[in-house]
């Protein structure tokens, strides 16, 4: 899958904004992660043959085996992590960059981490906002692990199945540091938001269900 060089054009961005009223009507209601989408060109993360489709609520392949998250669930996620510029966020699940790109849009410096050598591999290369989101630093590696020299973190949100919390990602939040997670087995997952109390305590509190592809452990090649 080649990105092409490919246009924003007002029909795009037509149905960004229709696409923005859709996951309003579900239920988003932060105006800053509601303003990132809008200004995101989802198609840009897809193959060219998605491109009359890219704006429709769904997820879709984007090869090795995974998928980028249906635009609801960025919009679920990203409201829950409550992101404020400059947020120091860790994303596990790379993916097509899509989620990143958002969180880097409302002003995080997000750290991203693919246990997909080629997935890894492709955003490197072909990252198609790499001038203007300069902030995002790509690592290739274990989620489970976390990134313990760049910790702690304001913010850590997981976009693939977690079985269980990990402990290593609870050790690199900071104090009143927030983990977001679809915690839950391979059919189901139930939405989580930990909070890390300054005395170390975690408050858990869970919202609804959705599916995701299984947070793996171990990097593949
Ligand atoms: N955030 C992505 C969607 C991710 S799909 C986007 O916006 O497009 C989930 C991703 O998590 C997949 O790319 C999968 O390879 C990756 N993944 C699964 N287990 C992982 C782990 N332990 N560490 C890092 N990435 C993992």
């Amino acid at each position: 899958m080649i990105r092409q060089i490919q246009e924003d054009t007002y029909r795009h961005k037509g149905l960004r904004r229709k696409l923005i009223e859709e996951i309003r009507k579900k239920g988003i209601t932060d105006e800053k992660v509601l303003a990132a989408i809008e200004a995101i060109p989802r198609h840009y993360f897809l193959d060219p043959a998605f491109d009359k489709i890219a704006y429709e609520d769904r997820a879709f392949p984007i090869g090795s085996g995974q998928t980028i998250s249906q635009p609801y669930t960025v919009a679920y996620q990203t409201e829950l992590l409550q992101v404020k510029r400059l947020d120091k966020v860790l994303e596990i699940g790379t993916g097509s960059v899509y989620q990143s790109s958002v969180l880097a849009e409302m002003g995080a410096q997000v750290y991203t981490i693919e246990r997909q050598k080629q997935l890894y591999d492709k955003n490197l290369k072909e990252y198609p906002f790499k001038s203007k989101y300069k902030k995002i630093k790509f690592f290739y590696g274990d989620g489970y692990e976390g990134l313990p020299t760049f910790a702690p973190f304001d913010k850590i949100l997981i976009t693939a199945a977690a079985p269980f919390i990990p402990d290593a990602l609870v050790d690199q939040l900071k104090p009143n540091g927030i983990l977001v997670l679809p915690l839950g087995n391979d059919e189901v997952q139930t939405m989580t938001r930990i909070t890390k109390l300054p005395n170390g305590e975690l408050q858990t509190e869970t919202f609804s269900d959705f599916i995701f592809v299984p947070m793996l452990s171990g990097k593949a090649k």
